[in-house]
């Protein structure tokens, strides 16, 4: 524990009580990120139950000049929710921020506090015939709060667009305490600079998100859900556009999965095997609507095959079905799966070059680490997006040299941006990609990134040392942006 802030501490435990106070060493598994990369020791841990309780923390450290890492549901991939021991900071939970204050079916509204889960927010709408349009695997852990600050992706973006085009409006603690009420629950307000967005993929640089609206859609009863053997990767943007020509707003999944995942999967999974035929590449789709949608899966598949493009598929019949299905995506990420570490990308490229980005990366991975090396990818197709991962192999354990590591990433990197891509589709800069951030940002945009930062937070007390403002400017001002 860092020494030499009895004093902030006792003023912080006043503030948020025996409730909301959590001993350090009590909580080994909040200071160290979810894949156990990042660390660092805080100099308390508070878990402030009120907006106000949260003014008195900011206020509390600002005076203290301590800085504040919020925390929501610790599920970032990108090691923005732990402290760093570059500068004393507190850790903010927002764990005891969990209600959901009004729903609003008529409106197709729902206020939510940060600390709401994406799953609790979801079953709440569904209790009134709504639906929430934000999901993806870490649904039952990840916060309302984490999804605004890293304006979240998902399964559905195709459908609803990633978390900025859910918030109606939002609530923040601002780093001198005030709070920015941007609370309207309107649709449209020409009002000016519209100020929530700064903090939607701010990644907690601006203040602490404290109430959300979100946007409700009508619940989508009927859906069905696919699994396709692809004859080849490169056939992936033609059958999107087919999808899309047969029922573009339907369309709420189009994600890739590799056979390595989906062997590993079953393996450790003990789920089915959709089905017999086997393919290097599969799709997962989802086809939804107010109305029934098994015609268009089912002419979507059929023509797909009988054109060629589709080797076999199957449609899940059960909720059972189903649910197999989506746990063979939910587990894909293989430093899990595998417990492999290698070179990790989080790209997105326009979605007619996804093919061509894939098979550049595997020239890539060959030339600079050999034959062995594994490409593997999966993730939301239909955005653009893939998770993609260089590893020396996916036998358990395998570990890839680090200055290995950092040759493929510079050389990747390159050619997502080549692509007209970004090094950063979904789950943000945070630590992790501070140095790999900055060849894709040009000096003016971080220039404008860092003013920001500085008017509304001019002492840095929020989540220092993380976000694209934080990144160097490249040595050639540049960018590719
Ligand atoms: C299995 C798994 C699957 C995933 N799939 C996806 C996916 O498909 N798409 C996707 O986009 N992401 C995905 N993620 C990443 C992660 O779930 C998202 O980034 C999520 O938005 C993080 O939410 P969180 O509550 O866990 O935030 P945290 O991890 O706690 O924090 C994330 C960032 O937000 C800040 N923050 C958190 N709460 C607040 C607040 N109230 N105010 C201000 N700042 C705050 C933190 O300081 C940090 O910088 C996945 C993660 C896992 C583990």
């Amino acid at each position: 524990m860092t020494t030499g802030h009895d004093q902030l501490r006792a003023t912080l435990r006043d503030a948020v009580g025996s409730a909301g106070w959590l001993e350090v060493s009590d909580a080994p598994g909040m200071v160290v990120d979810f894949r156990g990369i990042y660390s660092g020791q805080p100099v308390a841990i508070v878990r402030p139950g009120t907006v106000d309780e949260v003014r008195a923390v900011v206020r509390a450290c600002a005076a203290a000049g301590v800085a504040i890492v919020t925390q929501g549901g610790h599920t970032s991939l990108s090691g923005g929710s732990v402290p760093t021991d570059d500068r004393p900071s507190v850790l903010l939970s927002t764990s005891r921020m969990t209600r959901i204050e009004s729903i609003d079916p008529a409106r197709y509204t729902i206020t939510v506090e940060a600390g709401c889960t994406i799953e609790q927010v979801q079953q709440a709408a569904a209790a009134v015939d709504r639906q929430l349009g934000m999901d993806w695997g870490a649904r039952g852990t990840a916060t309302v709060g984490g999804a605004v600050s890293t304006n979240a992706g998902g399964l559905n973006v195709l459908r609803y667009g990633p978390t900025r085009d859910s918030v109606v409006g939002l609530e923040a603690v601002l780093a001198d305490g005030e709070v920015f009420d941007g609370l309207r629950a309107l649709r449209k307000d020409n009002t000016g600079y519209d100020l929530k967005h700064l903090f939607i993929g701010g990644e907690g640089s601006l203040g602490i998100v404290t109430r959300v609206v979100l946007k409700l859609h009508p619940r989508q009863d009927h859906h069905r859900t696919f699994f396709a053997a692809l004859v080849e990767l490169e056939n992936v943007h033609d059958l999107y556009d087919r999808a899309c020509a047969l029922d573009h707003a339907g369309l709420t999944a189009f994600e890739l999965v590799p056979e390595a995942g989906v062997a590993g999967t079953i393996e450790s999974f003990g789920v089915a095997r959709p089905m017999a035929t086997r393919s290097d590449w599969y799709l997962l789709g989802r086809f939804s609507g107010t109305s029934p949608v098994d015609d268009t899966a089912t002419t979507f598949l059929s023509e797909a095959v009988e054109a060629g493009l589709l080797l076999d598929a199957v449609v899940a019949d059960t909720a059972a079905q189903e649910e197999n299905l989506w746990v063979l995506r939910d587990e894909l990420p293989p430093e899990t799966l595998f417990d492999v570490k290698g070179a990790k990308f989080d790209a997105a490229v326009p979605i007619d070059r996804v093919a061509d980005y894939q098979r550049a990366a595997e020239a890539v991975a060959a030339e600079l680490c050999g034959d062995e090396a594994v490409v593997y990818a999966f993730g939301h197709l239909g955005d653009g997006n893939l998770h993609l991962y260089v590893n020396a192999s996916l036998e358990r354990g395998s570990r890839m040299d680090p200055a290995r590591v950092d040759e493929v990433q510079a050389a990747i990197d390159r050619l997502t941006w080549e692509m007209g891509g970004t090094v950063s589709a979904e789950h943000g800069v945070g630590q992790e990609l501070l140095d790999r951030v900055a060849g894709q940002k040009s000096a003016v945009e971080l220039a404008m990134m860092r003013r920001v930062k500085a008017a509304l937070d001019p002492d840095d007390l929020f989540n220092p040392g993380r976000g694209a403002h934080c990144a160097p400017v490249a040595a050639d001002d540049g960018g590719t942006t």
